[in-house]
């Protein structure tokens, strides 16, 4: 029987006091999909998750990710998180793992595009143990060929850099981190969950935007 693979998403977690999910939830629709949400935690980032299977595989993403195949952004993979994460917009309260808001920055489905010397596609699993990923996202802000390859910097195998590959939906003069700010669910930005959360606390505008 293979492991629990979200007993480290649960240990790090104190579920009476985050509104983040707790059971694994259940998949939806028919292909896989993907998820990238904004988490402005103590160090801003995007979370990067692919569904495998009945988890999400995730990446932090300092920068975020680029649509020019010349930026290398470095992915350090986190614990894999419950499919209904994949909806979770909020705030994470301060003394919790991860304190911040999250917002869902981009989702779609995505293809496996992982093909082996002989040019024979390969399961997703296959690909994360070979550390290549290759994938094709159809997103709101991101589309196109996505690889995720696994360095060896600083000795650490949790390491990847994800990059845009060359094809026709590559565009170096876009930068969708900084002009597309807002979830594709709610329309906000990571800023507006927060004041917003804190409207609903204090019952009060904190005045600034
Ligand atoms: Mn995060």
């Amino acid at each position: 029987m293979p492991g629990d693979r979200l007993k480290e998403y649960r240990r790090k977690r104190d579920f009476r006091r985050t509104p983040e999910p707790g059971k694994r939830g259940k998949r939806r629709g028919k292909g896989p999909f993907f998820v990238i949400q904004e988490h402005d935690a103590r160090q801003r980032h995007f979370d990067f998750r692919l569904q495998v299977g009945d988890a999400l595989k995730s990446w932090a993403v300092p920068k975020g990710p680029s649509t020019d195949p010349r930026e290398k952004r470095l992915a350090v993979q986190v614990e894999d998180h419950p499919l209904d994460y994949a909806d979770f917009e909020g705030v994470i309260p301060e003394g919790e793992y991860g304190a911040g808001s999250v917002i869902v920055w981009d989702h779609g489905p995505y293809r496996n595009e992982n093909r082996d010397r002989d040019g024979k596609q390969i399961s997703l699993e296959q690909a994360l143990r070979r550390g290549r990923i290759e994938l094709w996202l159809d997103g709101q802000k991101l589309q196109g060929g996505y690889a995720l390859v696994r360095t060896r910097m600083g000795g650490k195998k949790k390491n990847w850099l994800l990059i845009k590959m060359k094809d026709e939906k590559a565009d170096a003069r876009r930068s969708p981190v900084s002009s597309q700010p807002k979830s594709v669910l709610s329309d906000r930005t990571v800023k507006q969950v927060a004041r917003d959360a804190r409207r609903q606390t204090d019952g009060e505008d904190s005045g600034e935007d």
